[in-house]
């Protein structure tokens, strides 16, 4: 099932996704030579793209979700109702502010 119709629509749902946690438990790609579980039960092959997000300060313990996994996790958090869609959007923004654009644009 494609829950995004492209990697961009997918990247940028995911950013919004972060912006619900704090920087350090945010959710980034993972890459690995040894063989991982999805938190949803799947196994993750080696040398295959995954997400991992720290679950202590010390990023000792780690969630694993399979791509696939975290396309529907994201899709189902951000973007399947109004609401949610306009809260993460705001969220994000509150925390990437726009004024580095803005800056540039004067600086020139
Ligand atoms: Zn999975």
């Amino acid at each position: 099932m494609a829950v995004y119709h492209s990697e961009k629509d997918f990247l940028r749902s995911l950013k919004r996704f972060n912006a619900l946690s704090s920087h350090q438990y945010e959710w980034h790609t993972g890459f690995s030579e040894k063989e991982h579980e999805c938190a949803f039960g799947h196994t993750i092959p080696a040398e295959v793209l995954y997400f991992k997000k720290p679950l202590d300060m010390d990023g000792e313990r780690k969630v694993r979700v399979c791509k696939d996994c975290m396309e529907k996790l994201v899709f189902i958090t951000i973007d399947s109702d109004r609401h949610s869609k306009q809260v993460s959007e705001q969220l994000y923004r509150e925390k990437h502010p726009a004024q580095k654009k803005i800056m540039k644009t004067m600086m020139r």
